[in-house]
């Protein structure tokens, strides 16, 4: 049994597979959270789902639990109208999940990027963002997370302002996923090759894709991220693209049983961190898992 004592990156070194978890923000909504009010504020007022989600994930099988603090920098927390409040949040989701996880599971540090592009084609300069992810990794590690997963990348700019903050403010090892179309692309036009390789030079210690179009063009991503890439390789895919369904509710076209389909092809593509994203709860992860086993 593998527990978080060790060293997440001496196991992927060892040539283990790592299943990780699915959404927070698709579980959230199942417990109805208000539309428009910011999910790290639920690790203040709603710890019980955030402890629920949490349990149900390592019930499933999921060897890390990824804090909800995706949004927890202070240009969203801002945004939300909830200046000054990063810390504290990001605090709070760190503590959440290690008191699920005690030592059955890594805790995975979640941060995403601000929203804003960086200069010159937006208002965020190069230190302002050092800046701004040197106050939230460090939250993240003094709180106890196990690595920092820098998500849902889309410019390669913030993408290694944030792993290089990472690197420069925390001990951890720091793992950095980009979210790519159907066409092997980011929205900032990025490709997974060009990404993976220089999120290496900036000091990632694990890279992959998340989110985006599903689990296909992960796997297309991840199989273009070997070519330019030996570090460990991570898929976390969203269950498809949502249309809308009743009641307002996102309804997902990939099922767990589709999306257990996909592992084969991840990890003989290179991926030793599976889970999933946007779209998937813990029977994906469940499904996953049954699929690493027969791997
Ligand atoms: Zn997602």
């Amino acid at each position: 049994m593998v527990t978080m004592r060790e060293n997440i990156l001496d196991v992927l070194r060892q040539g283990q597979t790592i299943l990780s978890d699915g959404a927070l923000g698709t579980m959230l909504q199942s417990y109805d959270i208000p539309a428009g009010t910011l999910p790290e504020l639920w690790n203040a007022e709603r710890p019980d789902v955030l402890r629920a989600v949490h349990q149900a994930y390592l019930d499933a099988g999921s060897q890390i639990l990824t804090t909800n603090t995706f949004g927890g920098n202070r240009v969203r927390i801002r945004e939300a109208g909830l200046a000054g409040r990063g810390v504290e949040l990001t605090r709070l989701g760190v503590l959440l999940a290690r008191e699920v996880a005690q030592d059955k599971a890594w805790v995975a540090g979640s941060v995403g990027p601000t929203g804003q592009l960086m200069e010159p084609l937006g208002p965020l300069s190069e230190d302002e963002a050092a800046d701004i992810y040197a106050e939230q990794t460090t939250a993240l590690a003094e709180a106890g997370a196990d690595l920092i997963l820098i998500e849902t990348q889309h410019d390669i700019a913030e993408a290694t302002a944030i792993i290089r903050a990472a690197k420069a403010h925390t001990q951890l090892p720091v793992f950095c996923t980009f979210a790519f179309n159907a066409k092997g692309r980011t929205m900032m036009g990025l490709r997974p090759g060009e990404a993976a390789a220089r999120a290496e030079e900036a000091g990632a210690d694990a890279v992959g894709a998340n989110c985006g179009e599903g689990p296909a063009a992960v796997a297309l991503a991840i199989e273009q991220m070997r070519q330019a890439t030996n570090l460990p390789l991570i898929a976390q895919a969203n269950a498809g693209i949502p249309q809308m369904g009743e009641h307002q509710r996102a309804v997902w076209d990939i099922t767990p049983e589709q999306m257990a389909e996909h592992v084969r092809s991840y990890v003989a593509a290179g991926a030793r961190v599976v889970g999933g994203c946007c779209g998937t709860g813990p029977q994906y992860i469940a499904a996953i898992a049954a699929a690493l086993r027969s791997v």
